[in-house]
């Protein structure tokens, strides 16, 4: 069988790919730590099950509108208003499955085939391969660890051509947790409104932030950029529904119309009893991403700590997400009787086959020094983990 040209560039998710092996490895009885996990580790809230449990109970099991039902999309409403201090109409809101989705149908929406798109990289692993599928071209900005893996409003204005339709932020960032202030986020946004480009702003882990950092949503620094953003966030990391599959997107009104085109043609509506779910995911109490972050932040000042003790480690203190990124270069070079460490992949592999230590190699995120560890994951286990990994690196010649 032929596949289609457009699939040439596309690869499989290299984060689902390594739960998938440590997952595997796991039934085979090894005893795998896995800090490749792209999701809290916690369990849905029941409060949410039981809206969910309600849901099927009453027969809402069938269709809804392909673009999400009327009174979930008053809660998203509801809810940039109250956490963003953002007016969005129910018209101005998709419902998707997932913030995947959403991505995927913002590219479809927006983009062609000559258009370029700017990423900062590190990046989010599926950015690139859906603007790919989309038959247009990303257009990659490298950030350095010393300024934080952040861009400024040089780097885009320079990267910036005829052919520029958008800009891909992430903040927080998956992976290197690097957060915007208000301030860099007002810079980026004047570039943004002088050069007529619109700013996709990936805000999944608008919640998940650390030191009393303050997230700001891009759409709110300027006057007039909320014209030119399209937002993007889901309940999966907020509330440990990654499973549930919703996401939301908020942006101008055609863009939404055609997104809603789209998915009426594609997915039909995101399940109905998920929405119902992520309605008392938005709309009911909130104490559990309080307790949520409590465990988060004392994992990730350990694992920091930890990671900056292993000799040729260096890590970056995180402000958001989940992950720790550190830089790996310094065990480049060094040996073992089966292994060579060249880059972030064969230790990722040395790791997994000599240590049973699952971390995700930061090849696919574009930064080929550095590993993802996730602190989605128990104490024990990644104390557990971390003295793997020092072990392992102190083996090597
Ligand atoms: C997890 C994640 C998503 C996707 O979330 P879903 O709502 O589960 O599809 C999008 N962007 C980033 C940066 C993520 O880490």
């Amino acid at each position: 069988m032929i596949i289609s040209k457009r699939m040439n560039k596309i690869k499989p998710s290299p984060t689902l790919a390594v739960s998938a092996r440590a997952k595997a490895m796991k039934a085979r009885g090894i005893d795998v730590i896995g800090f490749g996990a792209g999701e809290p580790d916690f369990d849905t809230p029941e409060n949410i099950k039981r809206a969910a449990i309600k849901a099927i109970e009453d027969g809402f099991t069938k269709y809804t509108p392909a673009g999400g039902i009327e009174e979930l999309k008053k809660a998203v409403c509801e809810k940039f208003k109250k956490d963003n201090n953002l007016d969005y109409d129910t018209n101005e809101v998709l419902i998707s499955c997932g913030a995947k989705h959403c991505l995927y149908n913002i590219c479809q929406a927006l983009l062609d085939e000559q258009d370029e798109v700017i990423i900062p990289s590190p990046y989010w692993v599926s950015y690139p391969d859906m603007v790919y599928l989309a038959g247009a071209t990303p257009v990659f900005i490298e950030t350095q660890e010393k300024t934080g893996f952040k861009i400024t409003a040089e780097d885009l204005s320079a990267k910036i051509t005829s052919n520029t339709k958008a800009l891909i932020l992430n903040s927080p960032s998956n992976p290197t947790g690097a957060s915007y202030t208000k301030d860099e986020l007002k810079q980026i946004a004047d570039v943004v409104m002088d050069r007529g480009i619109t700013v996709i702003s990936d805000e999944i882990y608008e919640k998940i932030v650390y030191d009393s950092f303050e997230f700001y949503s891009i759409a709110t620094v300027e006057p007039g950029v909320k014209n030119q953003a399209i937002i993007v966030n889901g309940v999966s990391k907020s509330y440990s529904m990654t499973g549930w599959r919703i996401g939301y997107v908020a942006g101008p009104r055609e863009i939404i119309t055609a997104m809603t085109n789209i998915q009426s043609q594609s997915t039909s509506n995101p399940t109905s009893i998920a929405q119902k779910a992520s309605l008392e995911a938005l709309s009911g109490p909130q104490d559990f991403i309080t307790e949520m972050l409590g465990a988060f932040d004392k994992r990730r000042k350990y694992m920091v700590e930890r990671l900056n003790s292993i000799p040729g480690f260096s890590c970056y203190n995180p402000t958001g997400a989940f992950y720790t990124f550190p830089n790996v270069s310094g065990v480049f070079g060094k040996k073992s009787a089966k292994h060579e460490i060249a880059d972030s992949s064969s230790l990722a592999k040395y790791l997994l086959e000599s240590s049973h230590v699952a971390v995700v190699a930061g090849l696919g995120f574009g930064a080929d020094s550095n590993i993802r560890l996730s602190y989605a994951t128990s104490f024990e286990n990644i104390e557990k983990g971390l003295n793997r990994i020092q072990k392992a690196i102190e083996e090597l010649e």
